[in-house]
């Protein structure tokens, strides 16, 4: 058999994944909001996410109609590049008190259609005073959950998703490069909610999915997104009583690190969303826990804790 040097394939244009990928502004968290309502459907905890696909559809049209706000100038852009840092970290980013009118409209909004537990919580944070809010939107942004403020930091946290997400989606934001540390937003430096597999023109592609400003990152499948390590990497997926698996939400664990986050087959089910799927799917969260992972990125919507205001 004779060998015929194959010639190098020509680069196919539009297939190598892009490192970083806005979100959409005009439907992120619209597409949420009636994935929630659909994933609600004979669902054990269908009211809850009846109620949270009322929280995007909110954060939705905050987001059509946000004034606009400040952005780090060009140069400050360029530098934060050069240092590998992110665009808008943030932990550190001047913020702009938007976001509190934000939660504000939120609270007002949510308080009829709330669970009744719930509506002193949305209350409270109406008559809040403004250094409470800013102390509790620290912590919510440095991922110190206080576990006594578990039922407020949700609705403080979807207020600054609201402003990360419209500064993260303006043009000016476009373009930016994947950072040294593969498991932080290059635009904010917060951990991943999740993972996705791409459909569409990089289909096949992993990207992370930013926790705050729903930016996704590229990171090539089965690499750990928290320690990097691709030897020890495995899956689990929820089983039904009839033997069914639950194909569309996977956990990625990693052996290495004992760290795990969940993959969400969006090539599989376009209407997939990494916020929404995972928190219908934390029945997995449960396993995973219970075989020694600890999860490496969270989802500020859901914070475990005593609900003690
Ligand atoms: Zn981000
Ligand atoms: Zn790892």
């Amino acid at each position: 058999m004779n060998l015929t040097p194959a010639s190098p394939a020509a680069p196919q244009p539009g297939l190598e994944p892009a490192a970083v990928l806005q979100a959409a502004a005009a439907s992120v968290f619209a597409e949420r909001a009636a994935r929630f309502k659909r994933l609600a459907t004979a669902h054990p905890s269908g009211d809850y996410l009846v109620f949270l696909a009322h929280l995007s559809q909110i954060q939705h049209e905050l987001l059509q109609t946000h004034r606009v706000v400040a952005l780090p100038s060009s140069a400050q852009r360029e530098q934060a590049q050069q240092h590998g840092m992110p665009a808008i970290a943030a932990n550190g980013w001047q913020r702009d008190p938007v976001w509190r009118q934000h939660l504000a409209t939120l609270a007002k909004r949510l308080l009829p259609v709330a669970p009744e537990t719930l509506r002193p919580v949305l209350a409270a944070l109406i008559d809040a005073d403004t250094a409470e809010l800013e102390r509790l939107a620290d912590g919510v942004l440095r991922t110190e959950y206080d576990p006594a403020h578990s039922a407020r930091l949700p609705l403080v946290a979807a207020a600054l998703q609201v402003y990360w997400t419209w500064m993260a989606t303006r043009p000016e934001l476009a373009g930016l490069s994947r950072l040294d540390v593969p498991g932080v937003c290059p635009c904010c430096g917060s951990l991943p909610v999740a993972s996705v597999i791409q459909p569409g023109q990089y289909s096949g592609a992993r990207y992370l999915h930013c926790s705050l400003c729903n930016t996704e990152w590229n990171l090539v499948r089965a690499n750990c997104a928290s320690c990097g390590e691709t030897d020890k990497v495995s899956y689990r997926v929820l089983e039904s009583a009839d033997g069914s698996t639950h194909e569309l939400v996977r956990a990625e664990v990693c052996g290495d690190c004992r760290s795990y986050l969940k993959l969400v087959l969006r090539d599989k089910d376009t209407s997939a969303d990494p916020v929404a799927d995972d928190l219908a799917t934390l029945a997995l969260d449960i396993l995973v826990d219970e075989a020694g992972y600890l999860r490496s990125g969270p989802n500020p919507l859901f914070i475990p804790g005593n609900a003690d205001e």
